[in-house]
């Protein structure tokens, strides 16, 4: 049992949700969990008697309501504590058609079982200490992952890697808090000679862990979500050659007429193992065009909020008014420039000592059209994003922005324990700083964390899960 919040472990309601995909499929699976889920579901069932049945076997059977069979079904039973949730679970497996699924749930729905919340599932493990907060989070990261790298990461989180670190750092931690307590109780027995200094080494060492463990963050965080990416440049340029040459893909129209793209298309692709989310932009100059004038604010508020720009120029032409105006409106962004000077395999008429400084501090030459520099753009964006060679998924260990606030105040704890160390203070001013870095490496693995902030990650799930 998680040492857990004890007023969200009294629910003990039997929840229902079809846990496959909301669409047409050969099979559906509807899932079941509660304390009363075998009692409540079997009335339901013909040819199977469920409360008979062995825990962890798959049986054959009909579903049926009001006299009418709705479908031939397989019902697997995991009964508690061996089940996802550590409830009894049942999970009705019918045919997959959208329609027989809501049938089936709203069958249900008439009995004690209600709709399951997102997450609940994955929640109800959680409460109930068959997971942890961090490996709750892991669920859900693989539900979204979207390439290689984000899929293993999850995969190790899931299977507790940073909740062991986790636990072997606050271990440590409470060692010394341990240590520290019995020899002010009992100085006779346990001696605070020279400790202050060996305390100062374990905690430095311990510190430049959990540091590397935070700045790595950033490039596994890349990594697992991929970098949002917008291509901007004035009509013409290649925008959408380019994208379509990324993704391998022809979606993006590409046209002679300027402005074509009117809409912000977005596509993640793994591109010479980045992952890269790929806006192609509309035109973001000044346009009277009301459809136009849309699809501009969009491009601008996606190139707001994106991690890399890549700011194409037509290399066989001069720096335009037109080009200097749309990099004036996103010049401010937070995102890396890179400059793409494309058509390469035309004469080179552009003026690179014009450009603007951001714009002509890292730029690389291409031809979508002769597909030649692909490989330098790919080099670049690596080397704006990643110090030295792509991380491993298993040196990632903290996946989201609540794991690294709070291990960055763990942090700032030990950091100040160490200061106090320097300082010359007593021992126990040493332990509120090392408990407040026990607490905070604690609401990375969900001990001690609020009811509402349990709620809000778990309503991020998708239903079913
Ligand atoms: P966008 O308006 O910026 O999206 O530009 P498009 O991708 O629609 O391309 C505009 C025109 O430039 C099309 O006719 C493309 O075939 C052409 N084009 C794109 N890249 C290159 C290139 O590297 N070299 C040459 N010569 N033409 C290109």
């Amino acid at each position: 049992m998680s040492i857990y919040n004890q007023s969200l472990l009294n629910d003990d309601s039997c929840i229902a949700a079809i846990a496959t995909g909301m669409t047409d499929a050969g099979i559906g699976i509807i899932r079941v969990s509660g304390k009363d889920s075998v009692k409540l579901v079997d009335p339901f069932l013909s040819d199977i008697d469920l409360s008979s049945c062995k825990s962890h076997t798959i049986n054959y059977g009909h579903f049926q309501f009001n006299g009418d069979v709705i479908d031939e079904v397989m019902v697997s039973l995991f009964l508690a504590p061996k089940s996802y949730t550590r409830e009894n679970v049942v999970e009705i497996n019918c045919h997959g058609g959208m329609l027989i699924l809501e049938e089936v749930l709203n069958a249900l729905f008439t009995s004690e079982i209600r709709p399951a919340e997102p997450g609940e599932f994955t929640k109800r493990a959680f409460l109930n200490g068959r997971i942890d907060l961090s490996q709750s989070e892991a669920v859900m990261d693989l539900i979204n992952s979207s390439n290689d790298f984000s899929r293993k990461s999850s995969m190790m989180h899931l299977n507790g890697n940073l909740s062991k670190k986790v636990k072997s750092y606050r271990d440590a931690i409470l060692h010394e808090c341990a240590y520290i307590e019995s020899a002010l109780d009992d100085p006779e027995h346990y001696s605070l000679d020279g400790y202050s200094d060996e305390l100062k080494d374990k905690l430095s060492n311990l510190l430049s862990e959990m540091e590397d463990m935070s700045s790595n963050f950033n490039e596994g965080s890349v990594l697992t979500h991929g970098i949002d990416t917008a291509i901007v440049g004035r009509p013409n340029v290649g925008k959408s050659s380019l994208l379509n040459l990324l993704s391998g893909e022809d979606y993006a129209i590409v046209t002679d007429i300027p402005g074509t793209t009117r809409d912000v298309i977005s596509n993640s692709i793994n591109f010479r193992g980045l992952p890269l989310n790929l806006f192609d932009t509309a035109g973001i100059r000044d346009t009277d065009n009301v459809v136009e004038k849309i699809g501009v604010e969009k491009s601008l508020s996606y190139i707001n909020k994106a991690d890399l720009i890549l700011f194409l120029l037509d290399s066989s032409q001069k720096f335009t008014e037109e080009d200097r105006e749309i990099y004036e409106r996103i010049e401010d962004s937070k995102a890396s420039f890179l400059t793409i000077l494309n058509k390469s395999d035309l004469d080179h008429n552009l003026d690179l000592e014009g450009l603007p400084d951001k714009l002509k501090a890292n730029y690389i030459s291409i031809s979508v059209s002769e597909e030649a520099g692909i490989d330098d753009l790919a080099d670049a964006i690596k080397n704006l994003f990643f110090t030295g060679k792509l991380i491993d998924p298993s040196e990632s260990l903290i996946s989201n922005k609540r794991q690294l606030f709070e291990l960055n105040a763990a942090i700032k704890s030990l950091s100040l324990c160490i200061n106090s160390i320097d300082l010359g203070m007593t021992e126990d001013v040493f332990t509120i700083d090392l408990m407040d870095a026990y607490s905070a490496l604690g609401r990375i693995v969900g001990e001690s964390v609020e009811d509402d902030l349990v709620d809000r990650i778990f309503s991020e799930f998708c239903m079913g899960k």
